[in-house]
């Protein structure tokens, strides 16, 4: 099978990284009472799973470049001392084998520009930072691209319900899609999968929609227009991160929007490449508001496209023509 190799090492990694997030979280829980403003648990987690994936990207393929969130510069000078070994015990707790060197050398790797040529991964370490810091929905996100076209994405969730229906069931999702070879889920914990396939739904109605719990994520006001246009009568399904993907691509909803809150903000790669190709994989679609195709090739953002709608692909025009008089685009 075309991408095995790769599928293979991308799913260890997220395994491994989420492992760190889950161990990272569970901390936070116990000090929650004693700073519960603090924010650095999340950039703890956020240099330590880019570490990890780095690492493990770097043994298998040494010469295929990595597009990261973050920064090895913030964790330089003796200001970002302390920072720097939370980050490596982190890192350590779940891999005990890298050093502090070897952390550091990995996180630099991902400052590749992304582009139209060759391949390079792409890494959204905790996309979501702040329903991590809420406990609740957040995704580890990885992603290799090809000339510009994602090809292979994992999405680990772990705290998504891995029933749909009862958000009771037990929690932790890893999503895997490549190109021709269709969208997978299985538990975090056993590597049993099962096929991935968006609903059926046909009138726009009858979808549920799902949208950023942040409203400086995605217009909140917008979206509830749009909704009122299609019939839509249920309740945005509010949650974080690349979930929403997830979401659409299993038939959880229907309609993923991210509608633009101001004019010039670029999207950016890490945080849609994954999704993406799980939902194309699942049998949906996924275009700006205009309709356009995201368009992957051009570096580090989508400068040339203006916001996401993702779809189980059935009512995706309806939808698009629904955004575009809108928001008159
Ligand atoms: P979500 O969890 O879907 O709300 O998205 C989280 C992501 O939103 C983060 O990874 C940021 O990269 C991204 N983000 C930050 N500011 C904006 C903005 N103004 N519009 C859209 N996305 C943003
Ligand atoms: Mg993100």
């Amino acid at each position: 099978m075309p991408y095995e190799v790769e599928r293979d090492v991308a799913v260890q990694a997220v395994l491994r990284a989420s492992e760190l997030c889950q161990a990272v979280r569970a901390a936070l829980v116990t000090a929650d009472t004693m700073a519960k403003k603090d924010k650095s648990p999340v950039t703890v987690a956020d240099f330590g799973v880019q570490a990890i994936i780095s690492h493990d990207l770097a043994t298998a393929f040494p010469n295929d470049p990595l597009v990261g969130e973050e920064h090895a510069a913030d964790l330089e000078g003796p200001d970002a001392a302390e920072l720097r070994d939370r980050v490596v015990r982190s890192v350590q707790a779940v891999a005990p084998e890298l050093t502090e060197s070897t952390i550091l050398r990995a996180i630099s790797r991902g400052t590749h520009p992304g582009g139209a040529k060759g391949r390079h991964w792409c890494v959204d370490p905790i996309d979501g930072t702040k329903g991590f810091l809420r406990g609740e929905q957040y995704a580890v996100a990885l992603a290799l691209i090809e000339d510009g076209v994602p090809v292979l994405g994992v999405l680990g969730c772990p705290n998504l319900p891995s029933d749909p229906r009862r958000p009771d069931s037990p929690a932790g999702c890893l999503f895997i899609a490549v190109r021709g070879q269709g969208a997978h889920v299985r538990p975090l914990r056993d590597a049993h999968e099962l096929p991935v396939r968006v609903d059926d739904i046909t009138e726009p109605a009858k979808a549920v929609f799902c949208e950023s719990v942040e409203s400086g994520h995605s217009a909140h006001d917008d979206s509830a227009a749009v909704a009122r246009l299609l019939g839509v009568t249920r309740p945005p399904y509010r949650i974080d991160s690349q979930c929403k993907y997830a979401a659409v691509a299993r038939g959880d909803a229907s309609i993923y929007l991210r509608l633009p809150t101001r004019a010039g903000y670029e999207e950016k790669i890490w945080d849609h490449a994954a999704g993406w190709m799980v939902i194309r994989e699942a049998g949906g679609q996924v275009s700006d508001i205009t309709g356009k195709p995201l368009d992957f090739s051009i570096g580090r953002t989508l400068r040339d496209n203006r916001g996401v709608v993702a779809t189980n692909g059935h009512i995706h025009d309806l939808v698009i023509e629904a955004v575009r008089r809108t928001l008159n685009v």
